[in-house]
């Protein structure tokens, strides 16, 4: 556990205490979680019962109700497993700006220590870099989101090739299911009068009720929420996963595993992913290297980036080769040039690009092979590189279920030439790597995808919905 610990404060546990709070910021899951876990180690060490605090307010950027909708459709089972575990459940809707913006101080209070996720970017980095030193208790973040901790490194890689072989040496010991959580003392407490009960059949009235964004519509294909999550990881085992290798990178054979809306929530971790993919793979003789590879390698390799660097949202971040070309090739005349409006309503003239980025605005995110594209061709149609960059990240912001995530602010940096290397010099691009419209012709069914897309967006419906 300790490599998963990193005390926020230094302030000591409170005597006299009523619980031990876990406040869930980004782990929304009751199942496979270290820092849930760790919390109710703490509260069985100190014969308390444990709360679990979880909240959803109208003021992140860019709040709407697709990303409400979501978290919401999570909350009725969280609750549900929650309770049947011993713990207390409390969930508070913060609707208007002008509601309370207390009830974690006011939980807190009574609480003997809090525990948090840890998580390096985000609304969650900004409230645990923040409430430590006002919350005057023990606050305690825990890596629930990690295969290998993110603590397991003291600095930040600089490619997959160098953290591979470190993730490979630690992996075996970190690649093991979380201990199932008993709790001593059940939670018999009443519930604080500012909880918002959430109900498969309340949740659109509760979204319509908040001071956020309703233009952003929910997703056509995610539904939110553990049931939903298992449903993808098990029709991912059970039809994709043997296909992954050899058609990861065409969009129209549906091989991956949709998964990324539930990771980045938290509704489904890493963790329990991998075992499942492992443990699947071997009874059916596959082989889950390719995904372990995203899910591992990848993934873990933007935690490192975002844990290690603080300007991860910025291209300043990237390494001085892509800066340098970047800057050589900043007056170069651009063939198509696209205003912000432009690309987010998916007006340009390249009907594939346009495909992406519907898919992105009804679906909430494209597929990996299509959004490597998607970055670039931003790139190559905006009259520079951080106007580029900025769009990518509003878009993510705004539509992307996936989006606010360590996985979000390395990708788009990737397109950028981060964790990359110099390819040929050409124009606008200079040494970074480019993507064009034939080799995705060439690679790819791309008249499927543009049909797929179109009918989804004709009818209002997604046919490869599971959820
Ligand atoms: C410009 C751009 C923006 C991106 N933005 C996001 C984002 O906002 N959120 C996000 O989760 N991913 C992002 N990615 C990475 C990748 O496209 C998605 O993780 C993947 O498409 C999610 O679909 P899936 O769950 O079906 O993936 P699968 O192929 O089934 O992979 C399983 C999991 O592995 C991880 N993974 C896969 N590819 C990568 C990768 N290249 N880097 C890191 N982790 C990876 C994800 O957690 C994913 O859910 C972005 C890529 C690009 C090029």
């Amino acid at each position: 556990m300790d490599l998963r610990l990193r005390p926020l404060n230094d302030l000591p546990v409170r005597q006299f205490a009523k619980y031990v709070l876990y406040w869930t910021q980004m782990n929304r899951r009751a199942d496979s979680n270290q820092a849930l876990a760790y919390a109710a180690d703490q509260a069985n060490a100190l014969r308390l019962p444990l709360l679990v605090y979880e909240g959803l307010t109208c003021t992140y950027v860019e709040a709407n109700d697709r990303m409400h909708t979501f978290i919401l459709q999570g909350v009725p089972e969280q609750q549900k497993r929650l309770e049947a575990l011993g713990a207390g459940y409390c969930f508070y809707l913060r609707k208007r700006r002008q509601d309370n913006n207390n009830v974690l101080y006011q939980l807190a209070a009574d609480a003997a220590l809090v525990v948090t996720d840890d998580y390096p970017v985000f609304i969650t980095a900004v409230h645990n870099a923040r409430v430590p030193a006002r919350i005057g208790v023990a606050f305690h973040a825990v890596d629930a989101s990690c295969i290998v901790p993110m603590s397991a490194f003291t600095k930040r890689e600089w490619a997959a090739r160098t953290i591979r072989p470190k993730l490979q040496r630690v992996l075996r010991e970190h690649l093991r299911p979380v201990a199932p959580i008993e709790l001593r003392h059940r939670w018999r407490l009443a519930r604080p009068g500012w909880h918002t009960a959430v109900t498969d059949c309340n949740i659109s009235a509760l979204a319509a009720a908040c001071e956020i964004d309703h233009a952003v519509k929910p997703s056509l294909s995610f539904t939110g929420g553990r049931p939903a999550a298992e449903k993808h990881l098990h029709a991912f085992l059970l039809d994709r996963l043997r296909r992954y290798a050899r058609e990861k990178n065409s969009p129209g054979s549906h091989a991956t595993s949709d998964l990324s809306p539930y990771l980045h929530f938290g509704q489904i971790s890493a963790l329990e992913v991998a075992l499942a993919a492992e443990r699947h793979a071997e009874q059916h003789q596959l082989i889950a290297t390719e995904f372990l590879e995203e899910l591992i390698v990848r993934r873990e390799l933007a935690f490192n980036f975002t844990r290690f660097c603080a300007k991860f949202d910025s291209l300043e971040a990237l390494p001085d080769w892509a800066q340098l070309t970047i800057r050589k090739h900043a007056n170069d005349r651009r063939e198509h040039l696209y205003a912000p409006e432009q690309f987010e309503w998916a007006r340009t003239h390249d009907p594939l690009w346009n495909a992406c980025q519907k898919e992105m605005l009804l679906r909430g995110k494209i597929h990996g092979y299509y959004r490597m594209y998607w970055g670039k061709k931003i790139m190559e149609w905006s009259p520079s590189m951080e106007q580029a960059h900025q769009t990518m990240l509003h878009i993510h912001d705004r539509y992307a279920l996936d989006g606010r995530d360590p996985n979000t602010y390395t990708n788009i940096l990737w397109c950028f030439g981060l964790h990359d290397r110099p390819w040929g010099e050409r124009p606008v691009f200079g040494t970074i790597r480019y993507m064009g419209y034939d080799g995705m012709k060439r690679k790819t069914d791309v008249a499927a995808y543009i049909r797929e897309i179109e009918q989804m967006e004709r009818t209002g419906a997604d046919p490869f919905r599971l959820s």
